[in-house]
């Protein structure tokens, strides 16, 4: 059976497939880190829906929330009506919000994907703001429609301009460390004060605290905070998208918590709905000027992605999952840095709680930063999913290993992880 569903998928999807592509299984099964395929083999699945599922897969407290509405006999698709169910997922996701953000909160919802709360993010700035203008930066990504592509590295678009996001370790200027991140805010504020440098009135900056598709870089808190003081001083809203980073994910209920940043705007989708899709934007109140009706979009009220998204914020918050990432992460961190002593050819290892990068590269090379090794990366890939371990690549140059395990791991399923990665790693090398 598998075997014909690979074969008529790849002949009859579009050419512009990807997971797919590296991933050739079928799931018919899932629970927590695990996914069966329809040949019955088991996969310890670290890409978790490119970071959607914060408790794993069929996370009972999930399932259950689900039955509850279906039993309920409630509306599933209402619009943008009120609901309790929506109600109860509001209540639960302010909760979680920096302080100063929740008192004067207003959440906007934007559709099913990401990219949509993102396009929405945009269009509020836009509105409130009367400029058209953004600020985004290199290497970033926000999704596939045109606003958010046109923010997204690579794309050029008049009215984006591109600012230096930090990078320790393939730092544009080979400098790197805080004083990187110094020039890199240098250098923005340079261009927002020069009247000749043809910057179009900035509407708003949007930034990710930790990029995730850009190849796992996190943002030096400093750097985050002079962020918001440069937006603050110029009143430009500032636009955090957290919809890879959030619910846990980098060890903090949100990636820009442990800055202490308290963004005009967050983005968020993925783990907010609880495996099923949800995304919204909640902003400080002054923005929320914009006429009833200048913002739609049909599916705006997915109730079952409520109920999942609730359960699952509550589920974090109450297991304190956030700190298990936090503590995890950085004893996975440091393991996978002693592998790499071990193994030239990890040329970084970075991440920031379960966000987790590791770049490969040519290690027999004489250049200060070596450079970048896809083939390999690649290669890596296809030895874990020999082995049983789902791992997705990301990065500039698509070099970079990413593990998105749910926050739900165990310590035992740690080890198991990374000693698969370690053996497929030693298999790519040869
Ligand atoms: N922003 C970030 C930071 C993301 O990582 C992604 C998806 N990887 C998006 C936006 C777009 O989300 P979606 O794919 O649901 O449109």
């Amino acid at each position: 059976a598998q075997e014909g569903i690979l074969r008529r998928q790849s002949l009859r999807e579009s050419a512009a497939r990807t997971y797919a592509r590296a991933l050739p299984i079928v799931p018919v099964r899932a629970r927590g880190l695990t996914i069966e395929g329809a040949d019955g083999r088991r996969y310890l699945d670290c890409l978790s829906g490119a970071g959607t599922l914060a408790l794993g897969h069929n996370h009972p407290v999930i399932l259950e929330a689900i039955k509850k509405v279906i039993d309920s006999g409630a509306p599933l698709h209402v619009l943008d009506l009120a609901t309790p169910v929506k109600d109860a997922f509001t209540t639960e996701l302010f909760a979680t919000l920096p302080r100063r953000l929740a008192d004067d909160a207003r959440i906007q919802f934007c559709g099913p994907a990401g990219t949509d709360a993102v396009e929405a993010a945009f269009k509020l700035v836009r509105n409130a703001t009367g400029r058209e203008g953004l600020l985004a930066f290199t290497g970033a990504y926000h999704g596939m429609t045109a606003g958010a592509l046109a923010a997204s590295g690579g794309a050029t678009d008049v009215r984006v301009t591109r600012l230096p996001y930090p990078h320790d370790y393939r730092c544009p200027l080979g400098v790197g460390g805080e004083r990187g991140a110094e020039i890199a805010a240098r250098w923005t504020e340079t261009l927002l004060d020069d009247p000749k440098s043809g910057v179009p009135a900035p509407a708003g900056m949007i930034l990710e605290p930790v990029q995730g598709e850009g190849g796992v870089i996190p943002a030096p808190d400093g750097w985050l905070r002079r962020m918001r003081r440069i937006t603050a001083d110029r009143s430009i809203p500032l636009i955090a998208d957290e919809v890879q980073t959030g619910v846990g994910r980098t060890g903090a209920f949100w990636a820009v918590d442990h800055s202490g940043v308290v963004p005009d705007v967050m983005v968020m989708s993925k783990a907010i709905g609880g495996s099923l899709p949800l995304a919204v934007i909640v902003y400080r109140s002054g923005l929320d000027v914009w006429q009833p009706g200048a913002h739609a979009g049909t599916f705006r009220g997915n109730q079952l992605a409520m109920a999942a998204g609730a359960a699952t914020l509550a589920f974090v918050r109450e297991n304190r999952l956030a700190e298990r990432a936090a503590a995890l992460g950085a004893r996975m961190l440091g393991q996978l840095q002693g592998l790499a002593t071990a193994h030239p050819c990890i040329g970084d290892v970075r991440g920031r709680g379960l966000m987790i990068g590791i770049e490969l590269v040519a290690p027999d090379t004489t250049a200060d930063v070596p450079p970048p090794a896809p083939a390999l990366a690649a290669a890596v890939q296809r030895e874990c999913l020999r082995r049983g371990l789902i791992v997705e690549l990301g990065g500039r140059h698509n070099a970079v290993v990413r593990l998105l395990p749910p926050l739900t791991l165990t310590d035992e399923q740690a080890v198991a992880v990374l000693d698969r990665f370690a053996d497929a790693l030693a298999a790519a090398e040869r």
